[in-house]
Formats: structure tokens, C-alpha cells, sequence
């Protein structure tokens, strides 16, 4: 088919399934979907980081998940409290990938759920005490905690709790950090609002409050990993085999104190752009912090990013980027010698949260593999605007797809490969199509960095390749 018959089709295909939709819903779900079509501007397009339509069974998550799971969560030496009744803090407990060093218990509460487990009671009479009581218990059981974090639960602020006031007490009388997080889930539209709250918290209670230090010619940060299956540790040894040193990743294996000390670098180096960009603002305004965003899936995108870090540095991180570029260029071609024959021309359909669909797209193509669907949960315009530049004419782009727009894209498009999350997984699997999730890692990983890339290739390989898809039918229905 030529590019035109293709936009064409998946026009039609857009059509058919909005036709499946109520009057009003139609209206509203047509203004987030779009094809890619000589078009640079994709906020134009692509309506997002607008209300979810009641009852369409969205995959977004709340302000409290974005807030939590995603920012908050990762740091290891805080303790974080879920306050409120139990379900949240249960449901996100330990499910997000965000791996963290030291000893668990001891300097390491990433595993752990703390929450208020909110009863009838603390509702009608407010949660305050207990707060003040949980705090006590927790710098009695856990020591070496370096602060707490409140992550409030919808019922927190609709009771009307002083969660602020309790945690200036408590701050001064524990002589820690104790930072209120105002991230119940009935405020903003998703995740994404949530990342917003808790970035504030950060520059409200934490950055320039440390004890400071020197600013080496080298420092950076990473700003906006999380670790997930340790690709903030890939990213890492990237950047110090290139003459840099890292001395804050937030918020992925972070502590407390990269969080106070986070402007204290020479460059901050932004992977996700969606959760974090309010920090690296904030900080480049009131410290003056330069910051840079850069992309660490696939050896290309890898090999572009290095080459515009190092060039933001002196010569000799020049020479020792392009070494490190020509080393790994090699190992990595090993790695596409094996692989690329065995997924060239498959195609991919993507549906992830802020960052990812579009920033694994030059990883999939250093695999010759094509990607003709893409979306996300929770970005905003100027995401779908980054976005444009990696994508092909041709491609579906669907912001906050619904569970039966998905599930009719993909069966009309029929890809070889669907990346997205667990709520999606076992729908596609069942359709017989291979599946990998896009948050997870399915449990592998790392994916960033040249760590990553082999793992990746194998893993997408394993999916494609897999031969139960031949015994999806029984014998006698083929
Ligand atoms: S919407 Fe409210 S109740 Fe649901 S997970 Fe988020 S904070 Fe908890």
C-alpha cells in the first residue's frame, strides 16, 4: 500500500470505531485521535490532558499514583506514608520496578507500605492525630529514615485535614524533613498532575534545605529516572565512562539528599521530560542549572544523546564520548547482526504513559522494526509535538485510548508486536498477538543505555519469535 492508501485506511478505521460510540462521547473521543500526516504539529491534532469520558475504561491512574508510585516512591532513605484508607498504598505497593540499593528496613523503605489505614473514625473526626501517632512510630521502628513523605489519599482532602501544619511539627520535632504531599486522586485528570504536585513538594520542602557541597567541573544529575529494572544504573555508567560524574538521580535509587541538592550540578540531564521538567525549571530559573533532555533506548538515540552532553562539556569528554561511542557502536552492531534479521519489517503498536511512546521508537528501528500506532495516557500537547519529529506519516496517534478503541485498532491493524501495560497484556495475548509490557519491563530489563539495548532486542525477539503463537488454534479449527 502507498502512504496515502494507509492514511486512508486508518482514517476509515478511526471512523468505524468511533461509530460504536453515543453522539456525545464520538465528539469527544474524535479530537483526541489522529493519523500522522505531513504534519509537524501534533498538539494541533491531538486533544490531551483533557477529562477521561465516564464509563469508556481508561488505563490512566490518579494524581496520587503519579505522585507516589512514580516520584516519590523511588527515593530510599524516606519513608513514605499512604494516608488514608488502605486500598492505594496496597495496590501500588512494590508493583513499580523502581529498584533501590541498601540494606531493606535499614536505609532502604522502597519495599515497604506505611500507611494510615484510614477507619471510619479518622474520617469523621480527621486523620491529624493519627498522623502525628504514625510519624512517632516510624522514626521509633526505622531509625536511620531520613524523612517522611505524606501522600494523601482522596478522603484526606475532602475532610478537610491540616496535613501541612502536622508535618511542621513533626519536622521540627523529629528534626527531619517531613514533607506534605497534596496528591489525592480526585485532583487533575491523571497521573500527570500528580508529578506536578510532587515536584512542588520537593521545591517547597527539600531543594537548596541540604547540607550543600562543591560543585565539581564534571557533576551532573539525572533527572527523571526511575530505575525501572536498574536503567537509571545503565544510564549511569554511560555517563561516567564519558569523563562525568553523577551525583543526583531523581528519583530512581535516590535519597533525600539529591533531592535537597539537586541544582548543585553543572547540567541536569532530563530523561523524562513529562514527570520532571517542573524540577529542571524550577531549578534553572532560581539557581540558574542548565538542564538538557536526552534519550537512552537504542544505540542511535544513545550515540545523538552522548554526542550533545559531551558537547555541552570541554574537549577531553569529547574525545572519551566518541571512544565510548566507537567501543559500544561495535557491540552494539553484534547485537542488530543477531536480532534485526529476525524482526525486520515487523510492526509495533505502542500505548505507554508519558515518555515512552515515543521515546523507545529509535529502538525499534535500530531493530528495523516499524511503529504504526502510538499513544499516551497522561501528555500534554507538547509531548504529541516531541513526538511528531519520530514518527512516520501513517501512524495512529490516540491519547487516553479507551479499552475497546485499542483492543479495535490493534485488530484492525494487526501489528506484530503490542507494547503498553499489565491491564492490557492478557486482552492481546489472547487475540494470539505477541505482547510486551511497556511500564514493566515484563520483569526484565534494563532497557536504557548499551546495558540495555541486548536485553531489549532479546526480549522483543522472544515475544515476536515465540512459537506458541503457532498453537494459539486448536488443530481442528485451522
Ligand atoms: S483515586 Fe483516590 S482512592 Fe483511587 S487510588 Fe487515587 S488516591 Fe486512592
Amino acid at each position: 500500500m502507498s502512504t496515502k492508501e494507509i492514511i486512508d485506511f486508518r482514517k476509515q478505521v478511526v471512523e468505524e470505531v468511533l461509530e460504536l460510540y453515543p453522539e456525545k462521547a464520538k465528539k469527544n473521543r474524535r479530537q483526541h485521535i489522529t493519523i500522522k500526516e505531513n504534519n509537524e504539529c501534533a498538539s494541533c491534532a491531538v486533544k490531551s490532558n483533557s477529562k477521561t469520558v465516564p464509563g469508556l475504561m481508561t488505563a490512566r491512574g490518579c494524581a496520587y499514583a503519579g505522585a507516589k508510585g512514580v516520584v516519590w516512591g523511588p527515593v530510599r532513605d524516606c519513608t513514605h506514608i499512604s494516608h488514608g484508607p488502605v486500598g492505594c498504598g496496597y495496590y501500588s505497593w512494590a508493583n513499580r520496578r523502581n529498584l533501590a540499593e541498601g540494606e531493606i528496613g535499614v536505609d532502604n523503605f522502597v519495599p515497604f507500605l506505611f500507611t494510615s489505614d484510614f477507619q471510619e473514625s479518622d474520617i469523621i473526626y480527621g486523620g491529624d492525630k493519627k498522623l502525628e501517632k504514625i510519624i512517632h512510630e516510624i522514626v521509633g521502628l526505622f531509625p536511620n529514615t531520613k524523612g517522611v513523605s505524606i501522600l494523601s489519599e482522596c478522603p484526606v482532602g475532602l475532610i478537610g485535614d491540616d496535613i501541612e501544619s502536622v508535618s511542621r511539627r513533626m519536622a521540627e520535632e523529629i528534626k527531619l524533613p517531613v514533607i506534605p504531599v497534596r496528591c489525592e486522586g480526585f485532583r487533575g485528570i491523571s497521573q500527570s498532575l500528580g508529578h506536578h504536585i510532587a515536584n512542588d513538594a520537593i521545591r517547597d520542602h527539600l531543594i537548596g534545605k541540604g547540607p550543600g557541597r562543591e560543585v565539581g567541573p564534571y557533576d551532573v544529575g539525572i533527572i527523571g529516572d526511575y530505575n525501572i529494572g536498574g536503567d537509571a544504573w545503565a544510564s549511569k555508567k554511560i555517563l561516567e565512562e564519558i569523563g562525568l560524574n553523577v551525583v543526583n538521580i531523581w528519583t530512581g535509587d535516590s535519597t533525600i539528599e539529591m533531592l535537597q541538592n539537586g541544582h548543585l550540578v553543572k547540567l541536569n540531564l532530563i530523561h523524562c521530560y513529562r514527570s520532571m521538567n517542573y524540577m529542571a525549571r524550577h531549578m534553572e530559573e532560581t539557581y540558574g542549572t542548565p538542564w538538557l533532555e536526552f534519550n537512552f533506548f537504542g544505540p542511535t538515540k544513545i550515540r545523538e544523546s552522548i554526542l550533545k552532553i559531551a558537547a555541552m562539556f570541554d574537549d577531553s569528554i569529547m574525545e572519551k564520548a566518541k571512544t565510548v561511542i566507537e567501543k559500544y557502536d561495535a557491540e552494539m552492531q553484534k547485537v542488530i547482526d543477531i536480532y534485526r534479521p529476525r524482526l525486520e519489517g515487523k510492526k509495533v503498536m505502542l500505548y505507554v504513559g508519558g515518555l515512552r511512546p515515543r521515546h523507545v521508537v529509535g529502538a525499534y528501528e535500530d531493530l528495523g522494526m516499524e511503529v504504526i500506532g502510538t499513544g499516551y495516557e497522561f501528555a500534554h500537547g507538547e509531548d504529541y509535538d516531541k513526538s511528531m519529529a519520530n514518527l512516520k506519516d501513517g501512524t495512529l496517534i490516540y491519547d487516553d485510548v479507551t479499552a475497546i478503541e485499542i483492543e479495535e485498532f490493534v485488530s484492525k491493524l494487526k501489528p506484530d508486536l503490542v507494547g503498553s501495560g499489565i491491564k492490557e497484556k492478557y486482552v492481546f495475548e489472547k487475540m494470539g498477538l505477541p505482547f510486551r509490557q511497556m511500564h514493566s519491563w515484563d520483569y526484565s530489563g534494563p532497557y536504557h543505555g548499551y546495558q540495555g539495548f541486548p536485553i531489549f532486542a532479546r526480549d522483543m525477539d522472544m515475544a515476536v519469535n515465540s512459537p506458541t503463537w503457532k498453537a494459539v488454534k486448536a488443530p481442528w479449527t485451522k
